[in-house]
């Protein structure tokens, strides 16, 4: 018999999400179904997955869940979703719209130790019998937001499943003041630098990187990356000293939703050979972003978050570059403040040239990755990352900082790869200024040779990113868990 797998996780596509979490446990579950692995999710009642569970039935409940209140356990179907759920309704915690994680003024939810905490707390509940129809063989927690479940399932009684943690960003470390620990429900002994502590904080995330049987991250070149002090967050030592249980998958891409011939957001679609769509796409695209015609360059596209660690600072101090070579920039994205200045100045600074949306739109989102030339990740460092792996499959090439998973997922256009035609885009190692502008530069080159451009398209087309690989991978660990 297959294992089963019940997956915590504070985001679900296409019910709630911020960023790639949501992307990834909107597919991987129903991909190890198919593969006839039984899986599940837990997800918080944030009021947009309430709006799906009308059908769902409670199986547990208590007056008052870690100070949040009224607090239920849903189980059924959620509307959107292709594998059976659990809800943790808290009314008192999730029931509030915009960021799950963050209110109006962009600062963090005070009461998120208790809210994640709860959330934490009811998945291990789930894995040690809370629901009598079903229990699952393994437990398998994303982010810091579910990263107290290991925790709790150590300190539980037998019989208890096996757990793993997957790192989406180890930047996110669910860092709360130690009074945390007074209410968390853990023993005091585990409050130590080998235990959940984090120089005098309660790491959520260090609580399953330290219990859980098996740790896993999004990319292989990730997973060397956190070992060592540069990307290791603080945690390098530890996940050196687990090295043996960490393991690199990178990530598919959910085809159903990102696939240019099926796109119904697209103005038309378009595939190999038939590539009018395309076209259509990028007049939109320039339409929407107030864009001159012009085709003296590419078109450059970007939807992220802004953030120091996406590198979208670089990309600022290469706009002078792009801009002077004939490229033009399409920017989607939402986050630090003085980035979102920094695009909105420069759109108005170079108006017809560079154009941005500050904000979350995921129609746009698509707009941009079709209609655009090349889409942009100049990331410090990048877990995974999708908008690379969705541009190939657009005919956009993606220009990407040699880190992580844009690592592992892009072939550099060096003459080599052209040839063998197996180059997808482009590639630049330092992350300054310089060698982004002259990498942009050396695209606005390439791009002219339109006979290779179109090569390295097809190339990253026809390449294959889902997620049936990345679900056998994750299907191979459970079993070698249950052993
Ligand atoms: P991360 O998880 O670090 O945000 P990923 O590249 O793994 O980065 O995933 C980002 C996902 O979020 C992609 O699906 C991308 O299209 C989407 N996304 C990011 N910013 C926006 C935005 N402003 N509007 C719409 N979608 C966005």
């Amino acid at each position: 018999m297959a294992p089963t797998s019940l997956h915590i996780a504070s985001e679900l596509y296409p019910l709630i999400k911020t960023g790639g979490l949501a992307d990834v446990l909107g597919a991987l579950p129903a991909a190890l179904a198919k593969l006839g692995a039984p899986t599940r999710v837990l997800v918080p009642g944030y009021p947009t997955v309430m709006a799906a569970a009308g059908s769902m039935t409670s199986i547990a409940n208590w007056p008052n869940l870690f100070g949040g209140g009224q607090a239920r356990v849903l189980s059924g179907r959620l509307d959107g979703v292709d594998v059976p759920a659990y809800v943790l309704d808290v009314p008192g915690f999730f029931n509030r719209a915009g960021n799950p994680y963050l209110d109006a003024d962009g600062r963090d939810w005070q009461d998120n130790a208790r809210r994640f905490a709860a959330f934490s707390w009811t998945g291990a509940e789930l894995a040690c019998g809370l629901d009598p129809d079903w229990r699952p063989d393994i437990v398998h927690g994303h982010d810091w937001q579910a990263g107290l479940t290991p925790a709790y399932i150590a300190h539980s009684a037998e019989p208890r499943p096996k757990t793993a943690i997957t790192i989406h960003n180890l930047a996110y470390q669910g860092l709360f003041p130690s009074s945390a620990y007074a209410w968390l429900g853990l023993p005091a002994s585990s409050f130590t630098s080998d235990g959940l502590e984090f120089y005098g904080q309660v790491s959520f995330l260090k609580a399953g990187l330290v219990n859980a049987d098996r740790i896993t991250t999004v990319s292989r070149t990730y997973a060397h990356e956190i070992q060592a002090v540069e990307q290791g967050c603080g945690f390098d030592g530890l996940l050196r000293g687990r090295a043996d249980v960490l393991t690199g998958i990178v990530n598919g891409a959910d085809y159903d939703v990102w696939n240019p011939a099926t796109d119904t957001l697209l103005p038309k679609p378009f595939e190999p050979g038939q590539m009018a769509g395309k076209a259509e796409a990028k007049r939109a695209l320039r339409e929407q972003f107030g864009l001159g015609a012009s085709d003296k360059g590419p078109l450059f596209g970007v939807v992220s978050r802004l953030t120091w660690h996406k590198g979208l600072d670089l990309l600022l101090g290469s706009l002078p570059t792009m801009v002077q070579r004939g490229g033009q920039l399409a920017l989607l994205g939402t986050g630090e403040p003085g980035l979102e200045e920094g695009f909105r100045n420069a759109s108005v600074e170079h108006s017809g040239q560079v154009g941005a949306v500050i904000g979350y739109d995921e129609a746009l989102a698509h707009l941009i990755i079709a209609g655009c030339d090349v889409v942009l990740v100049p990331s410090r460092s990048e877990p995974c990352g999708l908008t690379q792996i969705y541009a190939m499959k657009y005919g956009s090439p993606p220009l990407v900082r040699n880190t992580g998973g844009l690592a592992d997922t892009v072939v550099n256009a060096e003459p080599k790869a052209i040839a063998a035609k197996k180059a997808t885009g482009f590639t630049f190692n330092l992350a300054t200024v310089d060698a982004l502008s002259g990498t942009i530069g050396w695209v606005c080159d390439l791009w002219q040779d339109r006979t290779a451009w179109k090569g390295i398209q097809a190339n990253g087309m026809a390449a294959d990113f889902g997620w049936d690989r990345a679900a056998a991978e994750y299907l191979d660990l459970y079993l070698r868990m249950i052993g």
